[in-house]
């Protein structure tokens, strides 16, 4: 089959043939519909060495980590599913037995060096004909919906409807949230915030004018542009207080430096985007018992959960497919800014 691999760092991937994998005891290979082009994978790609270290990679390896699709295999002993049954995968594959991972926390799996997802780095991902899942738990029921389209639901919408779900105490009415960085995530996290809180007030803020237009259509009652009039504005609009929930998914120097302005006494400043900036934090920043956290993915109930509202009609992706050939200039694409909502390949279309 063919496979869009990570060949080597600070390089594109290209298109290699490999060996359709065989499913070993317990693992289930699935026919994959999409799989979206996440901009975790250009910072990888753009990496010097691996962050984690080298062990935590096996080069090469099948770029992909937002994938969903149909089983076409089940190993020996593996049940619960059967061919055909449309899936959407779990990516933060955990260990299954520590205390996270019994509670469906596999992202914070807390065995040494934690979960190891396909497509980022030690396990191939899904930007190939098939995908190799190593155990059934991994694996959630699509019900009505369209694998080649359902995938982004599993990071861009999993990520988001995580990080948003622990402030959700915080999102009654009269209060605000402030999503920065209206792409793949972006667009996700302001449904998101719209489904489960109809009354909060939510701003979009981008660097990109057509990005901010589709935040709106998406539910965003504001779209700024990235800067200091957007503190500016944010500020009045809350009568100086700042927002309730402030969602930095770019995480550069000039987009903390924002969300620390725009937050709020007691508010939540999110930490999603992987732009490496940095915060300085002491007793007069950020504002008094704002909690400052940067989460990792989300658990698997949270993407049944996910599943459901995109089933209800909740969230809606805007999806972009290109054929594996075209891979490659996905990718060129999301970095230059010119995917409209997220990018999915389909190496079965
Ligand atoms: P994307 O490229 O689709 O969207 C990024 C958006 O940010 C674009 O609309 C862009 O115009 C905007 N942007 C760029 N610079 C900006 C600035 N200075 N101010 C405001 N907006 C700006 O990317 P994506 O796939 O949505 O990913 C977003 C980030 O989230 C990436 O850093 C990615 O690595 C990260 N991510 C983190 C997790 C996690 O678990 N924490 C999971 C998935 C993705
Ligand atoms: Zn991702
Ligand atoms: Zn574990």
């Amino acid at each position: 089959m063919k496979a869009f691999q990570f060949v080597e760092f600070q390089k594109p991937g290209k298109l290699r043939e490999v060996p359709v994998p065989e499913p070993g005891p317990g693992q289930v290979l699935v026919k994959i519909g999409g799989a979206g082009a996440c901009h975790s994978d250009l910072h990888i790609l753009g990496m010097e060495k691996p962050a984690g270290g080298i062990e935590s990679f096996k080069i090469p390896f099948t770029l992909g980590h937002e994938n969903a699709g149909w089983v076409e295999k089940l190993g020996p002993g593996a049940t619960g599913f059967a061919p055909g049954d449309p899936v959407i995968v779990y990516g933060p594959w955990g260990c299954g037995l520590c205390m996270n991972c019994r509670l469906g926390m596999e992202n914070y799996c807390q065995r040494p060096g934690g979960p190891t997802p396909g497509g980022l780095g030690k396990y191939d991902g899904g930007m190939a004909n098939y995908l190799l899942v190593p155990a059934t738990r991994f694996l959630v029921p699509l019900g009505t919906l369209d694998p080649v389209d359902a995938a982004p639901l599993t990071d861009a919408a999993l990520t988001s409807y995580h990080a948003i779900k622990r402030s959700y105490h915080l999102l009654g009415p009269g209060s605000t949230a402030v999503v920065i960085g209206a792409g793949g995530l972006g667009q996700m996290a302001i449904q998101i915030l719209r489904a489960l809180s109809a009354s909060t007030r939510i701003v979009a803020v981008d660097t990109a004018m057509d990005k901010l237009e589709i935040a709106k259509r998406m539910g965003a009652d504001e779209g700024l542009l990235s800067g200091d009039k957007a503190v500016k504005r944010i500020n009045d609009m809350t009568r100086g207080h700042g927002a309730e929930l402030v969602l930095d998914l770019v995480g550069i120097n000039p987009t903390l430096q924002m969300a620390v302005q725009i937050a709020r006494v007691l508010g939540h400043l999110t930490i999603v985007g992987l732009g490496g900036g940095t915060l300085p934090v002491n007793f007069f920043s950020p504002p008094h018992e704002c909690s400052v956290a940067s989460p990792f993915w989300g658990s698997i109930p949270e993407l049944m959960e996910v599943v459901s509202l995109g089933e209800a009609g909740k969230i809606k992706i805007l999806v972009e497919h290109f054929p594996l050939e075209r891979a490659g200039e996905a990718y060129h694409l999301l970095h230059d800014g010119k995917i409209q909502g997220r990018a999915v390949i389909t190496p079965n279309a």
